[in-house]
């Protein structure tokens, strides 16, 4: 039996085991052929809280188990991304429609998060202060208790364990909920590589499911803290409900991230960069570069580059050989993307490449000359999508890309002292100098602002043990203290 056989795991939710779920099944398609790979089970409100019960009354023991133990269970997990990496790629690669590169970055990431997770139960676990008093004064970090991560379809696996990994590192237990679409790569395949690394039964569950199991999964109420990643739309809907039941909610959401050429840019090597922005997996990653700013001096070229690149893209099935671009997760995003194409042009933008289709696959398109207010230019795409304008001035770009509700990543080509005298005056989560907009590591802060999320990150001990731990404030004096009463 292969490490991720489905006779394991088909039409079984995982909580204490693998077991039937109340909720019913749902296929696992593939977007290339509309193939049926399998069946997720799908966790009812029940199925949640009962999972909830388990993790609350499993965490103490997990956190009181030795730093080391846990450490190990941690190191295991990351050898297993890798020993595994081939089979679990297949399914990254079929399930989520990702070309092999994409399906690589993921099983290579997910190894990554688990070993800067093993560094965590050893990491200092709070400050010695100084007091007025007559005591020892300590600030301590305590695990969080039962973590709920909520991950989205699009790079499935390395948005759950971003989250899973240091969760558990830090002596919390999970519910996992993955997106119903890629309940494999972003659930099967985290709960087989933490089975198998022995973590103790209960502390962490897979529940696959919707919109219902995502609500149910905030509204447990062990669930102290909650990871959601997806639309921004959900997540104000995660948020709501998170402040009303007075838990933290860590909200990583959209993006329409900005990419600027600056005057004297190689218009190749930036060509280059931003097809990579737009293009890579379909323009379905939330850093995805979605407005294209382009200094006056290059924008014919920079344009006619860029449609050169675009029109000589292969797009097709990636499990069935090398192509740049694979299917569009499904038709409701497709109709999405077409839609934004096909208002751009009648919104005044010129289509430089692109703006077909077959079947879910769908071209990568260049839009040039749009406006600011034109919708492609002003929302999120989620598609293979390049939106270009033109900008003079420094002080002109500088508007233009903080004239967005989003802040997630931005992209800066051309002169490091011109872009840092930018990057000074933009507001985003991340900004990368000659890099486009798309860039992860584990040992990273990420996160955005605005309407990308609450600010806070995932990344690096200092984000991680911010994100999924609580302060203690603990005294102690050598005997009862004095009081006038
Ligand atoms: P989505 O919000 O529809 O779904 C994301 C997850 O939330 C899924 O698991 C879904 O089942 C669940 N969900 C949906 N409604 C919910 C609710 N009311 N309560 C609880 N859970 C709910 O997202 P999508 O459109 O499928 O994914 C794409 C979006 O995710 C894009 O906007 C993209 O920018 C964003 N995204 C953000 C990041 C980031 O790190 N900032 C990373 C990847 C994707």
């Amino acid at each position: 039996m292969t490490f991720l056989d489905s006779s394991r795991w088909d039409s079984k939710i995982y909580v204490d085991g693998w077991r039937e779920a109340t909720g019913g099944t749902q296929d696992v398609l593939e977007p290339a052929t509309g193939a049926v790979l399998g069946h997720v089970g799908v966790a009812s409100a029940a199925d949640v809280r009962r999972a909830a019960t388990r993790a609350a009354q499993a965490q103490p023991d997990w956190a009181a188990r030795r730093p080391e133990e846990r450490a190990a269970v941690l190191r295991r997990a990351g050898q297993l991304w890798e020993d595994h990496a081939g089979e679990i790629q297949g399914w990254i690669i079929r399930e989520s429609g990702g070309i092999e590169a994409k399906a690589g970055l993921e099983t290579h990431t997910a190894a990554n998060e688990c070993y800067e997770a093993a560094a965590l139960p050893s990491h200092p676990a709070g400050e010695v202060l100084t007091s007025n008093e007559d005591r020892w004064s300590f600030a301590r970090r305590r695990p969080s208790g039962v973590v709920s991560v909520i991950a989205p379809f699009n790079f499935p696996l390395i948005l759950s364990i971003r989250s899973v990994a240091p969760a558990l590192a830090l002596g919390n237990s999970v519910l996992l909920k993955p997106d119903p679409r890629t309940a494999v790569s972003g659930g099967v395949t985290l709960m087989r590589v933490f089975e198998e690394a022995g973590l103790p039964a209960g502390v962490l569950s897979l529940l696959p499911g919707g919109a219902e199991t995502g609500a149910a999964v905030v509204e447990a109420p062990e669930v102290r803290v909650v990871s959601f990643t997806g639309s921004t739309a959900a997540g104000r809907k995660v948020g709501e409900s998170a402040a009303r039941l007075l838990k933290r909610a860590h909200l990583e959401l959209g993006g329409n991230n900005a990419l600027v050429v600056l005057p004297g840019t190689d218009v190749a090597k930036a060509a280059s960069a931003g097809a990579f922005g737009s293009f890579m997996h379909q323009g379905q990653i939330c850093m995805s570069t979605g407005r294209h700013f382009v200094h006056d001096s290059l924008y014919e070229d920079y344009v006619a580059a860029l449609a050169q690149k675009a029109e000589h893209l292969l797009v097709g099935d990636p499990a069935g050989g090398p192509v740049a671009l694979g299917p569009i997760i499904d038709e409701k995003q497709l109709n999405h993307i077409h839609a934004l194409v096909e208002g751009a042009v009648q919104a005044g933008g010129r289509l430089a490449a692109g703006g077909t289709h077959e079947g879910l696959f769908y071209r990568p398109t260049v839009l040039a000359d749009l406006a600011l207010d034109n919708p492609a230019f002003a929302q999120e795409i989620f598609g293979p999508v390049a939106p270009v304008t033109r900008f003079s001035t420094l002080d002109e770009v500088v508007e233009m890309v903080n004239a967005n509700d989003y802040g997630l990543a931005v992209g800066i080509l051309g002169d490091v002292g011109a872009a840092m005298k930018l990057a000074d005056r933009i507001s985003s989560g991340k900004i990368h100098i000659n890099e486009q907009t798309v860039a992860d590591e584990a040992n990273a802060p990420f996160g955005g602002v605005g309407a990308s999320g609450t600010g806070s990150r995932f990344g690096g001990a200092t984000a991680n043990i911010e994100a999924f731990t609580e302060v203690q404030w603990l005294t102690m004096r050598p005997g009862i203290a004095p009081y006038p009463f």
